[in-house]
């Protein structure tokens, strides 16, 4: 069937033009403002689950204020991904500081992005979950535009931006 016309609704197989400002404690985290809004296909889990479910119905135009919590965005903190890992390990160009991120080799060699958490004069605890989880998102949405996705598209579950090459 040939539907040349752009939907008028967010649904799934979507694509979708969003600006958005992202606003985590007063804070502005992320923004689309001053660039290109982000295009996503509707419906693949491409964004934040607890963003997608709220876009369902919102027409090109419209805005919104979307609330997320933790659960529905980059999860709970948990408890288990904390690491204590003796001073001696470190280098010593590494300011021993709570806050600060690093980059951790694991065993099989992938790198994880961790934060120092506490220390204390023998131990360094490193924090390895997502530094937004644990938090409520608050996105400022604004539709700019739908449109159908192509055949590749649909079949990929992804928008292709015009230099995508797979
Ligand atoms: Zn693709």
């Amino acid at each position: 069937m040939n539907t040349p016309e752009n939907p008028t609704r967010i649904a799934d197989d979507v694509v979708v033009s969003l600006d958005y400002t992202l606003t985590v404690e007063n804070e502005v985290i992320d923004t689309s403002e001053g660039s290109e809004p982000i295009q996503f296909l509707q419906g693949y889990g491409n964004i934040i689950p607890g963003l997608e479910r709220e876009l369902y119905g919102m027409a090109a135009g419209e805005r919104k204020e979307v609330v997320v919590t933790a659960a529905d965005g980059y999860g709970e903190i948990d408890p288990d991904s904390f690491s204590d890992v003796p001073r001696s390990e470190f280098p010593p160009q590494i300011p021993m500081q709570v806050g600060i991120e690093l980059q951790i080799k694991d065993k099989s060699g992938d790198i994880l992005d961790a934060r120092i958490d506490t220390v204390t004069a023998d131990t360094v605890r490193l924090d390895f979950n997502h530094p937004l989880a644990g938090k409520q998102l608050n996105f400022s949405v604004h539709v700019v535009a739908l449109r159908n996705p192509t055949p590749e598209e649909l079949e990929h579950g992804h928008v292709h931006e015009p230099d995508h090459t797979h």
